[in-house]
């Protein structure tokens, strides 16, 4: 579903992501972990051209990213994202924050993106938030409302950047619960996350990156409890 050849990316001299290359399978639920600053967040974000790679290939359902004859638009349109924060519009209620993108983007009838919206609230377990605007939800709410927004484009793939780490951690739970029925469901998922008990349960694969390298990955349970590389073993030492 994703391939990754050989990317790298450099703001100035500084190179952030240094040849990396991996595969992301259908229905594949992919953990990225490291430090600050390993290039997590950069590498997500050239999954979808929020960055431009310096160098390499990306293949995103068979189409080639940075070829200049695919259309960005179109590839982005298969790819949603759930960042730290929620960046919901504030002056939207929640549902018009919902069916903004399948009614501008996907130019679906309002009536239909209304129907979508309805469900998708329902799946989050918001349906009664349909007429709140974003200022009134609570963080928890807030993610659930974006990774609802993020559905309604119907995606192929779903890319998560810390989604619960700005949250009070009495509502990291039920974020992270609809991310696991999105899984369960075979949502195909790249998630950058702190919480390992999610990438144990949840993950089939964990990576961990360390100055812009992949520096091992692998089956959670493995990598966890038998890591092969020094620097996993210091980092887990110091997170789990
Ligand atoms: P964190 O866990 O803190 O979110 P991260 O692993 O997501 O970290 P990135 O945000 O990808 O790390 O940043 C990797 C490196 O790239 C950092 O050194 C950062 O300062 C640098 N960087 C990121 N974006 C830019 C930019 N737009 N211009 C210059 N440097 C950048
Ligand atoms: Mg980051």
């Amino acid at each position: 579903m994703i391939q990754v050849t050989n990317v790298s990316k450099r703001f100035g001299k500084h190179e952030v992501l240094s040849d990396i290359s991996l595969d992301v399978a259908p229905r594949e639920v992919l953990v990225v972990i490291g430090p600050s600053g390993s290039g997590k967040s950069t590498l997500l974000r050239c999954l979808n051209l929020l960055e431009q790679p310096s160098g390499g290939e990306i293949v995103i359902d068979g189409k080639p990213l940075l070829a200049k004859e695919t259309n960005i638009v179109a590839v982005r349109a298969e790819l949603g994202m759930v960042f730290q924060q929620f960046n919901l519009f504030p002056h939207l209620k929640v549902l018009d924050n919902i069916t903004l993108g399948p009614v501008r983007v996907r130019k679906w009838p309002a009536a239909k993106a209304r129907d979508k919206a309805l469900e998708l609230l329902r799946k989050v377990g918001l349906e009664d938030k349909a007429g709140a605007y974003p200022a009134s939800l609570s963080g928890g709410q807030a993610q659930r409302v974006a990774i609802a927004r993020a559905l309604a484009m119907e995606p192929k793939i779903m890319l998560f950047d810390e989604p619960t780490s700005a949250l009070d951690p009495e509502m990291v739970g039920e974020v992270l619960a609809v991310m696991k029925r999105l899984a369960k469901e075979g949502m195909t998922m790249v998630v950058v996350t702190h919480e390992m008990g999610f990438a144990r349960e949840v993950g089939d694969r964990v990576l961990f990156m360390e100055q812009g390298r992949i520096i091992e990955q692998g089956e959670p349970k493995a990598l966890f409890e038998r890591p092969q590389q020094e620097r996993t073993r210091a980092f887990l030492s110091k997170v789990l």
